[in-house]
């Protein structure tokens, strides 16, 4: 299948994206996905608490700390999706979560007081597992807590989201979550098909989140937005049809279409997916084709990576502005705020550092038990990583790169110091991913979809690991997905 969606003529640049099929098959290789740089792969066991407790003191210290983004994981889930790759513990034992909130409310508190005078909230995200795990009680009690300890900006202003599972919550549920504070939802469908379902071990009946859909609009929130996944078992292109037209008459603000990574050597959930129930290479690309198709035609814009919107959602808006920003959550409205993240495996971003919390429960309580920040490593970023970091961060966000913006915040000549990754970008605009003149690097339609082709080239360490490699003939990083 071929063919270009969206007219240049009629719409905004944003919004045309074009699938070119024999380019993605010729390019499409494993590669990382950016929500940072560098990836998170790269983070070392060198970095830890002390290193965490100078980024926020050198911040703070400045005084021009903006406003500040929070992520609360909650690793746990009721049942086990075989695709699932996420970082979760699968228990219906509801006492582990009790026990876990006393150790991330101790965590909060520690963030809490070492961002004291910082601590202004303008983007806070749940993510898991399952965060609608904890009842409504819980989930109360934990919203109190972070306002104790971080101070949040009015509900018009801030962007405060939950990812929720339609298998979890109630449409009463739903409207509490909008009085606790939440006004953004994600919901996971990832199909509607009930064959699909069985095979993946998620069975969700389509009325149930439909009514979730409804009853998040009808408790006023400002974004609702709905996660889908293709490349799953027994999907063809009339399931992707189907659960298409439905997602669609649902009316959500933001889909985002995710490729499913079939990776059982990395993910032991995955190695009860039969192999012979997965669409070959090409029905992906096909289901991949139609789901931009017919999300165009329903008037949803191509952001980037797997999102799509609504011309009027935030998301859109910040992108025809040129202010969108991603991070570990994907895209986001608020550029540059430090991320502070709080739980089992979280992940933070404050300054030029990331640092990542232990993976285990048992470490997680150990280190809390000692009155010490959970952390098991990280990354100082030198200049290099800062200028790569932009790069990337403006491609993957605005598909363009101003080269005179670089050259006028970094003390470097553009063509000098990027000559090696030059080539490799006239590589790719042989192929029509993307044009280069004396002052822009232009991602065009047909090379939006692979975007991640053409960061990789900034990416220095992926540069260097793959001349390592060129000596013991692995040709491609296992531990990625495919870009496309
Ligand atoms: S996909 Fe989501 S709900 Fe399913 S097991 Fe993974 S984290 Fe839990």
């Amino acid at each position: 299948m071929e063919g270009t969606v969206g007219s240049a003529a009629l719409l905004p640049v944003t919004q045309t994206v074009e699938f070119d099929t024999a380019l993605i098959r010729k390019l499409s290789q494993l590669g990382p996905r950016y929500t940072s740089y560098p990836t998170a792969d790269r983070f070392n066991a060198e970095f830890g608490y002390r290193d965490y407790l100078q980024a926020v003191t050198g911040a703070t210290a400045r005084g021009n700390m903006h406003p500040l983004s929070l992520y609360i994981h909650i690793p746990f889930c009721e049942s086990i999706c075989y695709y699932c790759g996420c970082n979760k513990i699968v228990t219906k034992d509801r006492s582990k979560a009790a026990n876990y909130l006393v150790y991330l409310k101790r965590e909060i508190e520690m963030q809490g007081k070492l961002l004291a005078g910082a601590n202004r909230i303008e983007q806070l995200h749940f993510g898991g597992g399952t965060p609608t795990y904890l009842s409504d009680a819980q989930m109360g009690d934990l919203m109190q807590h972070l306002r104790r300890w971080f101070n949040f900006a009015p509900d018009a202003e801030g962007e405060y989201s939950i990812e929720v599972d339609p298998r979890t919550v109630t449409p009463e549920r739903v409207h509490s979550l909008r009085r606790q504070g939440f006004n953004r939802i994600s919901l996971g469908v990832q199909d509607f098909d009930a064959d699909v379902q069985e095979a993946v071990n998620r069975i969700q009946p389509e009325s149930e989140t439909v009514a979730i859909i409804d009853a998040a609009r009808a408790a006023g929130f400002r974004s609702v937005s709905v996660d889908l996944i293709y490349g799953l078992p027994k999907q063809n292109l009339h399931t992707m049809e189907q659960t298409l037209q439905k997602v669609i008459a649902a009316d959500p603000d933001r889909i985002a279409i995710y490729n499913y990574a079939h990776m059982p050597h990395l993910f032991k959930p995955q190695r009860r997916i039969a192999e012979a129930d997965l669409p070959s290479a090409e029905t992906k690309l096909d289901m991949l084709a139609l789901c931009i198709s017919r999300l165009n035609e329903a008037g949803y814009i191509y952001i980037g990576m797997d999102h799509f919107a609504k011309p009027t959602d935030d998301l859109a808006v910040a992108q025809r502005q040129g202010r969108l920003h991603r991070n570990f959550q994907g895209y986001s409205t608020h550029v540059g705020a430090d991320l502070v993240s709080c739980g089992v495996s979280a992940i933070s971003a404050i300054g030029a550092t990331y640092s990542q919390n232990v993976k285990t429960l048992d470490e997680y309580y150990e280190h809390i038990e000692q009155n010490e920040l959970p952390i098991a490593r990280g990354i100082k970023l030198n200049m290099d990583d800062l200028l790569r970091r932009i790069i990337i961060q403006m491609l993957m966000c605005n598909f363009e790169l101003s080269i005179a913006s670089i050259e006028l915040a970094y003390p470097i000549t553009f063509n000098s110091y990027f000559a090696t990754e030059l080539v490799k970008l006239r590589e790719l605009e042989q192929s029509g991913l993307l044009t280069i003149d004396e002052e822009w690097i232009t991602v065009t339609p047909k090379g939006r979809l692979l975007i991640r082709n053409i960061c990789m080239v900034f990416d220095r360490y992926l540069a260097s690991a793959q001349s390592a490699r060129a000596d013991d003939s692995t040709t491609q990083p296992l531990r990625y997905s495919k870009t496309i």
